[in-house]
């Protein structure tokens, strides 16, 4: 955008707002506009480019001011109702019926974010417009505060004077992050290093401080920093300027003037290091060997200066920067853990931290792992950075600095609020191109300059704290004892009356939940109507040349700021049975063993010189018209810069055609690796380990899913090490026989987004490997799968909530119902399941999908405090569809919910994967507008029809599975009966 594109000058005043700046910001080819309300003191920036995905952000400072996750619960509640949109849930209502490409609120260490976007100009208005009520006149009833934050409840609702229960949807997603190490290790890290600040206290809530919060202090909090004199309103995208100005001068024009929240104060800095023991709940019997996390935190520099905060960043490139970093290879080559976690450059506010950590470890390696990472750093500060190490390390940084990331709008805002809220320059970080050229200057004029920031902030810093965190097999028993006497102590202190009243509020909280917003109230949200959607979906610009042998290269043509993006695709199609499970291993083999020529530090190096990450997964599809063909694909995924094309295919060649996985030691380590982050994974990740235990009987796809990314594979990586020998040995094998299976042309797909001059080094250099491989038929081959009765199967863990899952065979995406069913589950997420489960139940979240490649129906919640009722909910779900009274506006609504899916704006990563999926499974144009059409059509009658008769058909043969801990598993034995308990880490 031209500065001549924007009709005001500094100093003038426009709607009530003073011009403060207008200053182009060329990294992002735009023009930021910012201005200050001259009653209200509301700050407003407009970054006004070039780019059609809109966002509207409105933005506060909210230090927490003790652990019960104040400003974490306030977010929730502002968006559950306000005066001008008293529905229930105008967030959720929105979720349902609006094109937003992005739709939520984040609570930070110290910020709250209400962020919101789309690239529908009239859509964004009207999300603007429940944001900004929801923000400033929410109505935070007494109702919202018990079900978001806490209440009490009789633990039987038929026992109403028997034992308590407590409850709160927050409360429950807190128990979840506080059942995870990981998440546990890095809010402590940053807790107990500014202890004395507002980051040393939990912004979202400690499941132990929750209960202790009251609904005068929240109502408290909202009224002291949610004005718009605290306000930070961060605007992106093509929408003119003036219109914005036109929607808020008269929604601020009611305001004057309050002080604005302090910034947060400085954590006065150590004379000497500390250390903190932290434990994390285990299940009973779960091995505990090798579990414990050892963490070094620094308190490293001062974010308010970007180029400090580069060089820190660039610190942590050179020690860590990839597996043959010298830090990271240290710390593996030790064995005093198995990997790494948590590493590397980090900040909170204004304060910049580095943190090195390893898993896997033991409480008494505690002196080793310090003594080796001193003396590590010691080394690095002694030894000056080879020209090379410093190049790779500023390529790896470029990347940050150029690309056109997802959700590239928001990211952009969070720059400007991180400056913002600090009472810096708000374009300050948005010039990080050249806070790192600036880098790069001062280390010429300095050579040494990194050695010496390595000895300043790191070596010789005494601002430290060390971190023990170590598994505690007792620790859930005693939180849940610990809540069990302290409901006690409060039923104790009530008469029956009190319970009475607490079983009648508990029941009414229930029903208000369990009834649906009136018809009249819903419509005064603004909406858009299904003639609002554009006729035809969005498209991307690929075309599709023809490589040697008859494989194709598909071209993207789309801006991507220097940067290549290419993506090889093979066909598994007839990959031997044995090998399937084998896959994760080629997949992570390629980032992590050497070549027939090289050892694996070489290529880990050359990788951090010359790509922006290598990556490769496995995908699988069916084809659009043929549900019953199964199609498996290996997708190897690389980003580079236009200057590091040639090195970066150089060294794809190699790994693709002499990855040479024979090196035992390395072999060990890899699988060590593995083994730590399956552990850690599959509890943690626990709502897609139960989806796809649940989904694994069903047909081929869910088979595969399972052997690949479930349970399986900490079977065999537990196995493999168990055995080593045999291990190492099987490993080696599959990875090589996997290397020569997909050296065959007639196997290979690719998709590329570049300038074209990268464009075409790509293509000639796939014609010369195409060249190179073989040349043999594709032809289908034994998965494993055989069908079989689905049951009902527990997995325990150490959990305070649970994950459930139900899933169930249902049309494919060749059925031309198949966009009724979107719509159709669509609604039954947003009607059904979230009343019942999240506001009822108060589960995290809950949801219900179509997963029409699959051919199948997901029923799932996620940290959910109950069970057997969410089971309960499920097998009711086509009772609810049968009565559902579904108008043609509800219809509409879900339209719209399913239509955005296919309008969201793909940056260039994106679209070069979307691009080949497309190609890959036959999507073509034409049959994408021909659903569109139909979704259009789309009536309360079709809709339920639909649904009604794939589930009918599907329930029958629905398999469960659910994750808990044993304890609540087997309580639900006892109205559940055939479910078999399995213990995830055994
Ligand atoms: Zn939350």
């Amino acid at each position: 955008m031209p500065l001549t594109a924007v009709p005001f000058q500094p100093g003038e005043e426009i709607r009530g707002f003073r011009v403060v700046a207008v200053t182009p910001v060329e990294q992002l080819g735009a023009v930021a506009c910012q201005f200050e309300h001259a009653a209200s003191g509301a700050r407003v920036l407009h970054l006004f480019c070039d780019d059609a995905e809109n966002a509207f952000t409105i933005n506060f400072p909210t230090p927490p001011p003790d652990d019960t996750g104040m400003p974490h619960i306030l977010e929730h509640m502002v968006l559950a109702g306000s005066e001008k949109f008293p529905v229930k849930e105008p967030f959720f209502e929105m979720v349902k019926m609006s094109m937003a490409t992005f739709i939520n609120a984040m609570t930070g260490y110290d910020t709250t974010y209400y962020p919101v976007c789309s690239n529908v100009e009239q859509d964004l208005f009207n999300l603007a417009d429940v944001y900004f009520d929801a923000v400033f006149h929410p109505l935070l009833t007494p109702a919202t505060f018990a079900r978001e934050a806490h209440h009490l409840a009789p633990a039987d609702p038929a026992d109403p004077a028997g034992a308590l229960r407590l409850d709160g949807i927050v409360y429950s997603e807190m128990k979840g992050v506080f059942s995870d190490p990981e998440a546990i290790l890095a809010r402590e890290s940053v807790r107990k290093l500014l202890p004395d600040t507002c980051y040393g206290r939990e912004s979202g809530g400690d499941p132990a401080a929750i209960p202790s919060l009251t609904h005068a202090a929240l109502q408290a909090f909202h009224a002291t920093h949610y004005h718009p004199s605290n306000a930070c309103l961060v605007l992106y995208g093509n929408i003119p300027t003036l219109r914005f100005l036109d929607f808020l001068a008269p929604r601020l024009a009611s305001y004057t003037r309050v002080p604005r929240t302090p910034l947060p104060a400085r954590q006065p800095r150590w004379s000497a290091p500390r250390l903190h023991h932290e434990t994390y709940p285990t299940a009973p019997g779960e091995p505990v060997a090798e579990k414990t996390f050892l963490l070094m935190s620094w308190l490293a520099g001062d974010n308010r200066d970007p180029v400090e905060a580069a060089a820190l960043r660039l610190v942590s490139l050179l020690l860590l920067g990839h597996d043959a970093a010298p830090l990271h290879r240290a710390l593996i080559d030790a064995h005093l853990g198995a990997d790494l976690v948590m590493s590397g450059s980090s900040e909170a506010g204004s304060e910049a931290s580095f943190h090195v950590g390893i898993e896997g470890a033991e409480p008494e390696r505690l002196d080793a792992f310090r003594d080796l990472v001193l003396d590590t750093l010691r080394a690095a500060a002694d030894t000056p950075f080879t020209d090379e190490q410093i190049q790779t390390a500023f390529q790896q940084a470029a990347y940050e600095t150029l690309e056109i990331a997802p959700m590239f709008p928001l990211h952009t805002v969070f720059r400007v609020v991180a400056a913002w809220m600090a009472d810096l320059d708000p374009l300050l970080y948005l010039r990080n191109a050249s806070h790192f050229q600036a880098l790069r200057a001062a280390q010429a004029r300095e050579p040494r300059l990194f050695n010496r920031l390595i000895r300043e902030r790191l070596l010789e810093n005494p601002h430290r704290l060390d971190i023990v965190l170590a598994p505690d097999a007792a620790l859930e028993a005693r939180r849940e004892a610990a809540t069990t006497r302290e409901l006690a102590a409060r039923r104790a202190a009530l008469d029956e009356a009190g319970l009475r009243a607490i079983a009648a509020a508990a029941a009414e909280l229930d029903r208000a939940n369990g009834t649906p917003n009136p018809p009249e109230a819903v419509a005064r949200l603004p909406q858009l109507k299904p003639t609002d959607i554009p006729p035809e979906p969005r498209q991307i610009d690929t075309t599709p040349y023809a490589l040697a042998g008859g494989a194709t290269l598909l071209v993207n043509a789309m801006p991507t700021n220097s940067i290549v993006y290419l993506i090889l695709q093979f066909d598994l199609t007839g990959l031997p049975e044995h090998l399937w499970s084998c896959l994760p291993r080629y997949a992570e083999a390629l980032n992590k063993f050497g070549t027939a020529t090289a050892d694996y530090a070489t290529l880990a190096t050359r990788i951090g010189a010359s790509t922006g990450g290598l990556a490769a997964g496995t995908a699988f599809y069916t084809p659009v018209e043929q549900p019953n063909r199964l199609l498996p694909v290996l997708i190897v995924s690389l980003k580079t810069l236009d200057e590091r094309v040639t090195p970066a295919l150089d060294l794809l060649e190699d790994l693709l055609f002499s990855l040479n996985p024979r090196d035992s030691a390395r072999m060990r380590d890899v699988l060590t690796q593995a083994r730590a982050e399956n552990r850690t994974e599959m509890v943690q990740n626990g709502a897609l380990t139960v989806r796809l235990q649940a989904g694994r009987r069903l047909n081929t796809l869910g088979h595969l899913g399972h052997v690949t990314g479930g349970l399986p594979q900490l079977a065999l990586t537990e196995a493999w090490l168990a055995d080593f020998d045999r291990g190492n040995r099987e490993v080696a094998e599959a990875i090589e026989a996997i290397r020569g299976f997909l050296l065959n042309r007639r196997r290979v797909t690719a998709s590329v987004t570049a300038s074209p001059a990268a464009v075409e080094a790509i293509r000639a250099r796939l014609d010369a490997w195409l060249g190179r491989m073989a040349d043999t038929p594709v032809t289908p081959g034994e998965t494993g799968f055989t069908p079989s009765a689905p049951g009902v199967e527990g997995l325990a863990a150490a959990l305070q909530i649970a994950h459930c899952a139900m899933v169930m065979p249902a049309p494919h995406l060749s059925h031309p119902d198949e966009p009724l069913l979107a719509v159709g589950a669509h609604l039954v997420s947003m009607d059904y399941l979230l009343p019942e489960i999240r506001f009822k139940g108060n589960a995290y979240g809950a949801s219900f999908s179509h997963q029409s490649l699959a051919g199948a129906f997901v029923l799932s919640s996620y940290r959910d405090p109950r069970l057997t009722e969410t089971l309960d909910v499920f097998r009711r779900v086509a009772d609810h569809v049968r009565q559902a009274p579904w108008s043609q506006g509800d219809i509409d609504r879900g339209i719209i919910g399913v239509a955005k899916r296919d309008e969201k704006p793909l940056r260039p990563a994106e679209a070069t994967g979307v691009a080949l999926f497309r190609h890959t499974i036959g999507e073509r144009f034409e049959r994408r507008c021909r659903r569109r059409r139909r979704l259009l059509e789309a009536t309360p009658d079709t809709v339920r029809h639909a649904l009604l008769q794939a589930l009918e058909a599907g329930l029958p043969h629905a398999a469960v599975c659910v994750m808990s801990s044993r304890a609540r598993l087997e309580q639900a034995c006892q109205s559940l009966g055939d479910l078999t308990i399995e213990d995830v880490l055994k």
